[in-house]
């Protein structure tokens, strides 16, 4: 009787589970993003499709005072991609590579291109993308304009190997902006979430695709900044890393496991070059991750399942498949709760201290965090609105939140004590996730942001070039 029980008890669980996991309810919301938080009504979408349409919305948005914004995957969480009543340009059908000269190793693609399409490019050269998320499913435009950063420990954040791009501005010109010609305008529209203008298209520099041996190894909390530092930093070999921090409640904030790419030039690239199109085991992942949302002992389950797939193995791959997505398993569909990013940059010599200070803020606000990732990025102040103040470790925090106003006040609640915590610890937070942060944090963490919002002024006087970020954060 008592077997039965618990067998019909599985089953429900695992049918609840499935659900949940797998059969999406409608997108309820106007216009939103990724967040599916605060949506809102719009004028129109508009498929981008050349320079000249983009020219006309322009100008008809002057004449009939209406404001635009623009979007290309939407993965940005805090309304970056749209505005009240507003004309959204959707950047994405825009994806053209214009050019490529494979001695110089550099590409010029359309803004609404994807990493996957310049990926799909350049592979059969020999070459790869010297900065970009962990995932490729990002459109260039939208890369450039939070100015990302990834797994490469060598190239900086995306800013650094952008060349040149072409700029449409409120006035209706199409500017060439590099570090020598406009050179204002490149870092206020790099990292500038859409305010500037359209960037239209964009050179990016290129590198040479090599062959990677990818191993992972366990380390504590406490240890990492100087393993970092020592073993991994000092190590020329390895070219690719991050490392991810225990959320499981045995281990919770003090065990890690750190993965390092290593590059080996013995082996020919052209013999691991095919890319590879489909991550492996998504489905069960993707359900076991579901639990993880929801039980403790799953999210045990998950942190041993991790280490017992990665410690102590190696896998030979190219650069082009280390930088492909690996997380289809965490896509996620509920109309009530959302998975929602939050992420923060630590001086390394900090990354100690800064852990052991949250830890109690994360226990006691109960926030239900399902990953954090760790990059590094070196320090790196060329756009307005950069994040690097210094040589920098990248929390890249995942939780799982209810969408309601008081799950939504309880978030805002946890995220602004973790954000006066980074603060005193000369920290910085990443712009494209949802508002949490308080104007005044935004104002001491960001001390460009006045002059960044002046420039907006002086560029777009009307104010043509709109998203929700502007108005959670100009501040008056
Ligand atoms: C699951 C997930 C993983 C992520 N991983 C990483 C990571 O590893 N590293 C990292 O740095 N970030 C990461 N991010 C954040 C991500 O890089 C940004 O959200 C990025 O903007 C997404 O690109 P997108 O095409 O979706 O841009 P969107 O969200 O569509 O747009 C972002 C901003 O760019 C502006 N924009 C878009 N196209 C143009 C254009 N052509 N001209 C002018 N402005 C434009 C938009 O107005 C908006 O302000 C991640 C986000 C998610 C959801």
């Amino acid at each position: 009787m008592k077997k039965i029980a618990v067998l019909l008890l599985l089953i429900a669980l695992c049918l609840w589970q499935y659900e949940r996991t797998f059969i999406a309810g409608d997108d309820p919301f106007l216009r939103s993003d990724y967040s599916k938080l605060r949506p809102v009504k719009i004028n129109r979408v508009i498929p981008t499709k050349e320079i000249k349409q983009l020219q006309e919305i322009v100008s008809e948005a002057r004449e009939k005072e209406l404001k635009i914004s623009i979007a290309g995957q939407r993965h940005s969480q805090g309304g970056h991609t749209y505005y009240k009543d507003a004309i959204v340009l959707d950047m994405t059908p825009f994806n053209k590579v214009l050019a490529f000269d494979e001695m110089a190793k550099t590409i010029t693609v359309q803004s609404g291109a994807t990493w996957a399409d310049v990926q799909k490019y350049i592979n059969p050269y020999g070459l790869a993308v010297k900065t970009m998320q962990s995932q490729n499913i990002f459109t260039i435009g939208g890369s450039i304009s939070v100015n990302a950063h990834g797994r490469d420990i060598r190239n900086g954040s995306l800013i650094s190997s952008v060349e040149s791009f072409r700029l449409l501005g409120a006035d209706g010109q199409i500017r060439n902006v590099s570090r020598l010609e406009n050179a204002e305008l490149f870092p206020l529209a790099l990292g500038g979430y859409g305010l500037f203008g359209v960037i239209v298209d964009v050179t990016l520099s290129l590198t040479d695709d090599e062959v990677y041996e990818m191993t992972s190894e366990t380390i504590s909390t406490e240890a990492y900044s100087n393993y970092f530092l020592n073993q991994v930093k000092q190590n020329p070999d390895i070219h690719l890393h991050l490392a991810r921090i225990s959320v499981a409640p045995d281990s919770f904030l003090t065990d890690m496991y750190a993965t390092n790419y290593s590059v080996r030039e013995e082996l020919p690239v052209t013999n691991y070059n095919q890319l590879k199109l489909k991550d492996t085991y998504v489905l069960p992942l993707k359900f076991l991750f579901g639990l993880n949302r929801s039980f403790d002992w799953a999210k045990n389950a998950f942190w041993d399942l991790q280490r017992h797939f990665l410690i102590g193995r190696s896998t030979i791959l190219t650069r082009n498949n280390a930088m492909r997505s690996e997380s289809d398993f965490m896509d996620y569909s509920s109309d009530t709760k959302n998975d929602l990013l939050q992420e923060y940059f630590i001086p390394v010599e900090h990354f100690e201290d800064f852990i052991n200070h949250i830890k109690p803020i994360l226990q006691e606000e109960q926030l239900n965090l399902l990953n954090i990732t760790v990059r590094y990025v070196n320090h790196d102040e060329e756009a307005s609105l950069s994040y690097a103040k210094s040589d920098m470790f990248a929390l890249v925090c995942l939780f799982n939140t209810p969408l309601s106003k008081a799950a939504q006040a309880r978030m805002t609640h946890g995220i602004q004590r973790i954000i006066d915590q980074l603060k005193t610890f000369n920290g910085s937070y990443y712009l494209p996730y949802a508002p949490f942060p308080s104007v005044e944090q935004f104002r001491t963490i960001y001390p460009k942001a006045e002059a960044f919002f002046q420039a907006k002024d002086q560029w777009d006087p009307q104010h043509l070039f709109m998203n929700q970020f502007y108005d959670d954060y100009r501040g008056h």
